[in-house]
């Protein structure tokens, strides 16, 4: 738990090493992240193992999410060597831009997804020249620090990647005060981040933002019911719910309204709620004590729910998979963020119907939209005001593809090419050629 002098010193310590990093050759700087990227994949199970201890991941998703930061690293490592600024024809001269670094990047990450969301913060950063202060959250500090270990064992420079670990109002405040920091990545809640939003805005400081969701799952009548049902519970339950892209929200249209809830009732009671260092858990315990109080808060005891999954006997922080119907879309379950295993069931009479309820929401981060009719499809994922929507599937990341949120869910973008916009500044430079 670092505290203010300690946090200025490693970002001092940052800034210093920036005036040599940027200048690494951008071959050199390529291959030390593929080292690093290398030395990840061969800890792969290590990491995932450390992530199920101290987050209760299950262990199939810890070891993706390592995999994650693997794949995220060898994409951006062949960045380096294609940050092509331009060549813009003018009168009298020569123009050119440059794509230049920004210096110190401070990454604030969350609980919920401590490895990749850490991973598509520092890979781009890296990658574009940039040097990197990186605060996990309270709860899970251990898979940061041990990829800062490794990065260091890959030969990347003392100083470039540096983990804090310390409460947000110490360490991370400061990174947003400290003038030497030039951006701030934040994942996190949508109050904190708009804190740090104005806290940012006294230096003009550059911001990426990735906040809450209440993203919608639309099945239309027209879609594979069997197939839409039988994933709407990873689509909302996995990690325990504890993902900003969980579809809480579920629009079924009326005239398979009960077709739907048959299936997904059979499949709820399937999925698998267990000890998440088993291979077979689909789902876990949730990450601490308040957690579960603050979900506990949503869904009290006397709640009538229209179905539940199981959990298991023994000590843990243990919330059943939890169905609730809604007639009433006032409802605080209904409309705000829960961060724990409970979806929110609606119905919908048509498509109008079905985007005017969806984007009835401060959030827009992600959605799912489930139809064989390729028009309607297209239409409802151009009319749902959300960053990330995918149609049939429960997809939301892919490391190819621009990642972020509509409305109160974010700021920017992260992932894919477009990202390397976010951690450069385009400089322009006009030669005059005139004698
Ligand atoms: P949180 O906002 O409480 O904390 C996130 C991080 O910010 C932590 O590292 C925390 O220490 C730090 N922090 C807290 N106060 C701070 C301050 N005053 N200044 C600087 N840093 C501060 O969020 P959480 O409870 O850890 O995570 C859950 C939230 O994150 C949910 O709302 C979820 O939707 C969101 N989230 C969003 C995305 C996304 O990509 N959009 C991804 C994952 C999680």
């Amino acid at each position: 738990m670092a505290d203010v002098a300690q946090t200025d010193a490693v970002i001092l310590k940052a800034a210093k090493a920036f005036e040599s990093w940027r200048k690494v050759n951008p071959g050199d700087r390529a291959k030390l992240l593929r080292k690093f990227a290398a030395l990840v994949d061969s800890h792969n199970e290590e990491l995932a193992q450390l992530e199920v201890l101290n987050s209760g991941h299950t262990i199939s998703n810890a070891r993706w999410e390592a995999g994650n930061v693997r794949d995220v690293l060898n994409y951006y490592s062949a960045a380096p060597e294609r940050l092509f600024g331009r060549q813009i024809p003018v009168p009298n001269g020569i123009d050119i831009t440059f794509k230049e670094p920004l210096g110190v990047i401070g990454i604030i990450v969350p609980w919920n997804f401590p490895m990749p969301i850490a991973g598509w913060g520092f890979g781009p950063a890296l990658a574009a020249g940039n040097t990197v202060v990186l605060k996990p959250a309270e709860v899970t500090p251990m898979t940061a620090i041990r990829l800062g270990e490794l990065a260091l064992e890959a030969g990347i420079p003392e100083g470039v990647f540096n983990v804090i670990a310390g409460k947000g109002s110490v360490v991370g405040d400061r990174f947003v005060t400290n003038p030497l920091v030039r951006k701030i990545v934040f994942t996190g809640s949508t109050t904190v981040g708009k804190g740090i939003m104005r806290g940012c805005a006294d230096q003009v400081k550059r911001l990426t933002l990735e906040l809450g969701g209440k993203s919608a799952n639309i099945i239309f009548a027209d879609a594979d019911v069997e197939k839409a049902a039988a994933n709407a519970p990873g689509a909302v339950f996995d990690n325990a719910g504890q993902d900003c892209c969980a579809r809480s929200r579920l629009l079924v249209q009326s005239s398979v309204y009960d077709k739907f809830m048959e299936n997904f009732e059979v499949a709820v009671k399937k999925f698998r709620c267990e000890d998440p260092s088993l291979d077979t858990a689909e789902m876990g315990p949730l990450i601490t004590a308040k957690q579960l109080e603050t979900v506990r808060g949503y869904v009290p005891e006397n709640t009538k729910v229209a179905f539940q999954g199981s959990t298991p006997e023994g000590p843990g922080y243990w919330f059943p998979a939890t169905v609730l119907e809604v007639t009433d879309v006032s409802e605080r379950t209904y409309r705000e963020e829960i961060f724990g295993p409970v979806v929110s069931v609606i119905r919908f009479e048509d498509e109008d119907d079905a985007v005017r309820i969806a984007n009835d929401s401060e959030f827009g981060l992600s959605g799912s939209i489930w139809s064989r009719d390729i028009g309607r499809a297209v239409r409802v994922s151009r009319a749902v005001e959300a960053g990330n929507l995918s149609v049939n599937s429960n997809s939301s990341v892919r490391y190819w593809t621009p990642f972020g949120g509509y409305k109160q869910s974010g700021l920017g973008r992260e992932l894919g090419p477009d990202a390397l916009d976010a951690f450069t500044e385009t400089k322009n430079v006009f030669f005059d050629t005139q004698l």
